[in-house]
């Protein structure tokens, strides 16, 4: 199992920097790379098969290799490959090791658009995949012979429920089936699916990774083991990312620690005080002591972040929640998270889960609690909730 070698704080302030010269990994930007003689063209075309060496602009410069370098060390993987999107970090390790006639269990709960990816594109290429419920404690019985891959999101999007991985992975290895899990709201940081016996561990580093709103970027952190068809995938299909867009999400991991830190107290805060008004009737939170994930959420996470979903009480009509969102002057509406500005946005449960039959919820609102003052965030919100009255 790999461990990591220094705290993660100072990985996040040293990572990937140069050993002299400045601080920060310059922007790199470059197509052709030049060698001195036919014979050293040579021997890196050789190396570049085992090892990442400089050769040609598509297959990687330093500012991108400084990134990987860092999410590497964060997620104690072997190495790390870095991906236009998040969803394309998703779709490409999927991809990476899924052939047709193979079978594919995930878990209700990913990343929406994921569900898509797997019911459409993999389906086409003979791919079958099955979704369980992240509470079903029986979930082994989904396994078939021909099961490739356990695909998981460990927080998972919009309710947050949380896996046992380290049992999960058990029954997977007995198998030689690969556990993949989606680590984006752990952030590389809060959460270690590869510790916890995953092989895989993709990021939007979208989200906390940037953190300010202006850079999209995945990644996916492999096991020594499985590292080959990762990078055999991102060769072939051309993945490639900017420089400065490695840049930016490498700046932003420099104070990842204290944002998550200011966005869990406010989000832990917010979902405290929520929880005890009449109009919302379930605060989804793994922090809150409340939260079914609670316990799993102690075990298993270091720590949590802004994120946090609110069922209104059923009998409150839609229209006058959303009059309230509205009207609400600290939280902008908007897809994503992570930045760190607030934001609230109405989600459909449905659309993350399919082998899950509940009671239908009530009117769900995501909010990403940013960094700007707790008691100015709680004070708007209170107003939305006035106006329910
Ligand atoms: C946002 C998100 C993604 C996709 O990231 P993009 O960079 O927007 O493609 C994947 N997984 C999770 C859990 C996300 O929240």
């Amino acid at each position: 199992m790999p461990t990591r070698s220094r705290s993660p704080l100072t990985a996040l302030a040293r990572a990937g920097r140069p050993l002299s010269g400045w601080a920060n990994p310059p922007i790199i930007k470059g197509s052709t790379y030049l060698f001195d003689t036919v014979e050293s063209w040579r021997a890196t075309g050789q190396r570049r098969q085992t090892e990442r060496v400089l050769s040609y602009g598509a297959r990687g410069n330093e500012t991108v290799f400084a990134l990987e370098d860092a999410i590497t060390e964060l997620e104690a993987g072997y190495r790390t490959k870095l991906f236009p999107t998040g969803l394309a970090a998703i779709a490409m390790m999927l991809l990476a090791y899924l052939r047709s006639g193979d079978h594919l269990l995930v878990c209700d709960g990913i990343y929406g658009p994921v569900s898509r990816l797997c019911r459409t594109q993999l389906a086409g290429y003979g791919i079958d995949t099955t979704f369980f419920d992240p509470t079903d404690q029986d979930w082994s019985r989904y396994l078939r012979p021909e099961t490739r891959m356990v695909y998981v999101e460990s927080p998972g999007s919009l309710i947050y429920d949380m896996l046992d991985l380290p049992a999960m992975s058990k029954v997977c290895h007995e198998r030689g089936i690969l556990l993949a899990a989606d680590n984006t709201w752990g952030a590389s940081l809060n959460y270690s699916p590869l510790a916890l016996g995953c092989d895989l561990s993709v990021v939007a580093a979208t989200k906390y990774l940037g953190g300010h709103s202006d850079v999209v970027l995945g990644s996916v952190t492999a096991s020594e083991a499985c590292f080959n068809r990762l990078e055999a995938i991102s060769v072939n299909l051309g993945q490639t990312v900017a420089a400065e867009d490695a840049y930016l999400v490498l700046r932003g991991m420099r104070t990842l620690a204290l944002r998550l830190q200011r966005h869990a107290e406010s989000a832990l805060y917010m979902a405290d005080w929520l929880s005890r008004q009449p109009a919302i009737r379930t605060v989804y939170h793994p922090a809150l002591a409340s939260d079914p994930n609670h316990a799993l959420w102690l075990r298993d996470a270091r720590g949590s972040n802004g994120l946090l979903t609110v069922e209104f009480a059923p009998s409150i009509p839609a229209s006058a929640i959303e009059r309230g969102i509205d009207a609400l002057k600290m939280y902008g509406i908007g897809a994503s998270w992570g930045g760190y500005e607030s934001l609230v946005l109405p989600v459909d449960i449905n659309r993350t889960r399919f082998a899950t039959h509940g009671e239908k919820p009530g009117y769900l609102l995501r909010i990403h609690i940013g960094l700007e003052d707790r008691k100015e965030l709680k004070s708007d919100f209170e107003n939305l909730l006035r106006g329910l009255d």
